[in-house]
Formats: C-alpha cells, structure tokens, sequence
C-alpha cells in the first residue's frame, strides 16, 4: 500500500535528478574540493556550479552564497555570526513564533546577556510591521524574522520589514527555510542582508543549507578551522550533498508559479473537503497569505498525537504542528502566541503538500478523515450508563 506523505514543511522526498546527480560524488567523484588535482578540481567544480543554482534561485550572485550543514547551521551561523560581529551589549528583535532554531538560540543568547525583544503576532498569526520598528532600539544589532511559519504556513511581508531595517541601517536576517523553491525571492531587490535555506524541503538532500551574505553584512564565523566558504565556514564540503542541492534549486526554479498554484489547488479542496464534513474542524492561520501548500487545521477536544498516529495506521503522513514538536502534549509555541484556545489548539494537525501530492490521494484523505475523527471521538466520549439506556 503506498503511503500519502503530507508533511512536506518536516521534510521532502528528494527528487530522482537529485539523487542521480549527487551519485557520482558518492562513488567515483570523491575528490576533495580543496585538492589540486584533478579529482579535486572536478568537485570544486561542481560545487561552484551548485553555488550558481542556489543563487540564480535567490537573485544573486554566486558569491553571496556559503554552503551550510542545513537550516538551523545557517541561521545559527547568522545571528551569531552579526551579533558578534557588532561588538559590545548587542540588541536582537525576533518574534515569537520563530522555528526552534532561532527560539532556543535567541534563549542562550538571553542567558549569554544578549537583550532581546520579541515580537508577538495576531489571532491569524499574522505580524505587524510597526510592532518590528517599535522594538528597533539604537543598540539593534539584528532583526531576525521567519518569511513563512514551518506550522501554520503564514507570510511575515519582509518586503515592508525590510524596507523599516533598512531606513533604520538594521541588519535583518530573514528565516526563508520554508519559503526558499516554494515561492520567488529576490534578496537584492528586497534589501535583505542575511537569509537562511534548507535543500531538504525543496527535495534535496538533508544536512545542507546555505546563507546568503549581503554585500556589506558584517558576519564572524562561528567554527573554527580551514578557510572554506569565504572564511566563514571551515570545513571540507559536502560535495554531494551540495550538487544534490544545486539540482533542486534549479528545478524549483524552472518549475515556479505554475506549480505552485496547482499546489495550492490541491491545498483548498484538502481544507475545504476536511472543514465541510468534520463540524470540529477549524482552520488556524492567515487564509490569504500563506505558503500555498500547508493547511493547518485544529480538530477542537482531540488530541493532535492520537489523530496522527491513526492517520499513520492508514498510511497517511501528518504532523502535529512543528516536526521538531511532535511527541510534546504541550500545544505548540505558535498557537500559543496566536491565543487559540487550548482545547482548539491541543487538535492541531499540520497537513504540508507538494508536487508529488495527487487528487487522488487528497480525496483519499477527504473520504476516510471523517471516519476516523469519528472513531477518536467515540472512544473519548464516558461510557454510557446502563440505566440509562432502555
Ligand atoms: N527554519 C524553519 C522555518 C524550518 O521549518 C526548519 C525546519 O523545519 C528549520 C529552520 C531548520 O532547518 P534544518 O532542518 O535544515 O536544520
């Protein structure tokens, strides 16, 4: 029986060109992009060729880019990386709805004496841009935000933040993990000096990223070692990984709008198939402005892990909110923030599409949902009394 995966914001299934570039660099091709010789020069080739696709995709230069082990390397090396470089007593605005990586770093900076101020969001789990200049004192070194949120989907308008960090000379780093192949970025054009990115949610390998680096942002490198990456990330390159993320990049790019929107297609009949026939379905997020493939749906007085694990059970791969959150019972820092009712927002079930996602297999989910909602609903209804029944 095949499986129908919905959690494509926890991770993608790589493409087929992707795994069939990156071969060569795990067989024969296993040269040292340090290395004079030639098998080190094919390598540092490739990864160069690399650079150039994940850049095209952003609407840069090859330069500006700096190979990471991921996501969470990148926005580490980024608000370290400014902060430091920004000297005594930094300040950090963020907000609160940030993914793990910059909210358990933004605590340790706390712990470390950084002063942060933290951004909250509305009901729809949207921002204000005001609220971002608000907290901009003159000792902000950095302003950190998330373009869209890995659970509920919703778009922060880094255009209207960037043009605040930049009237205000604040370097901002722009958390595009979830955003980056999904929809069209310009950095250059939007100003923005830092942005994060992740090869695995746009089907390529795990444990590559990369950093955009401005022209004129001031980073320090937060590993010590060779002089890799422009000096700011030492150590030898995941050659393979790299190619295997160059390829998704310039096949997110050459697929584009058009994808996107059969995506979201998909994504509405899901929301509307499930809200229609399941009275305790609530949608949560900004319904406008948000990545086109994620619905993010609380089913109210259930509890999200019991739903998950009976949609795994039937083949069906969800998530409750974040990846990184699941196993937790506490409902989910971006609820919270957002103040969905605790009996709303213990339901919360992430559903994450992408280009592999069919009809077929949306309205596979739409028939059987309602069953099985009603089957977790039973079981948590008091038996019934004897007495009562006649
Ligand atoms: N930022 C966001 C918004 C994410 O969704 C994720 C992963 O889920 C990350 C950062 C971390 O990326 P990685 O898994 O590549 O470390």
């Amino acid at each position: 029986m095949s499986v129908i995966y919905l959690d494509n914001n926890a991770t993608t299934r790589p493409h087929r060109e992707v795994v069939q570039a990156m071969l060569p660099y795990l067989t024969e091709q296993y040269g040292n992009a340090s290395s004079l010789h030639h098998l080190g020069q094919r390598a540092r080739h490739a990864v160069e060729e690399a650079r150039r696709q994940v850049a095209s995709l952003i609407g840069t230069k090859p330069r500006r880019i700096i190979f990471t082990s991921g996501g969470t390397e990148s926005i580490n090396l980024a608000v370290r990386g400014a902060l430091a470089a920004a000297g005594p007593s930094p300040h950090l605005v963020t907000t609160a709805v940030e993914h793990a990586a910059v909210l358990a770093l933004k605590d340790e900076l706390a712990r470390q004496g950084v002063e942060v101020a933290v951004v909250g969001v509305d009901s729809f789990g949207r921002i204000d841009p005001q609220h971002i200049a608000d907290a901009i004192t003159d000792r902000t070194a950095l302003v950190s935000v998330m373009h869209a949120n890995n659970e509920t989907g919703v778009l922060f308008p880094i255009d209207q933040i960037a043009r605040i960090t930049s009237d205000r000379g604040v370097p901002l780093h722009v958390d595009a993990v979830q955003t980056v192949g999904k929809l069209p970025i310009d950095v250059e054009t939007l100003g923005i000096d830092l942005l994060s990115m992740s090869a695995h949610k746009i089907h390529g390998p795990k444990g590559v990223g990369a950093l955009y680096v401005g022209r004129g942002a001031r980073v320090r490198p937060q590993l010590w070692g060779g002089h890799q990456e422009r000096d700011l990330r030492p150590g030898t390159e995941n050659v393979s990984g790299i190619v295997g993320f160059g390829t998704a990049a310039d096949i997110a790019g050459e697929s584009g709008l058009a994808e996107q929107t059969a995506v979201a297609r998909l994504r509405d009949r899901l929301q509307d198939g499930i809200c229609r026939t399941i009275p305790i379905a609530h949608p949560i997020g900004d319904p406008r402005n948000r990545l086109p493939n994620t619905a993010h749906i609380c089913f109210e007085s259930l509890a999200s892990e019991a739903i998950l694990l009976l949609l795994s059970e039937n083949d069906i791969c969800v998530s409750s909110g974040s990846a990184c959150s699941s196993g937790a019972v506490e409902p989910s820092h971006v609820l919270r923030a957002m103040g969905v009712p605790e009996r709303i927002a213990h339901g919360a079930v992430r559903f994450s599409l992408s280009r592999y996602t069919t009809e077929r297999e949306i309205d596979e989910v739409i028939e059987k949902l309602p069953a099985l909602i009603d089957r977790l609903l039973a079981v948590q209804q008091p038996p019934l009394d004897p007495a009562t029944i006649r």
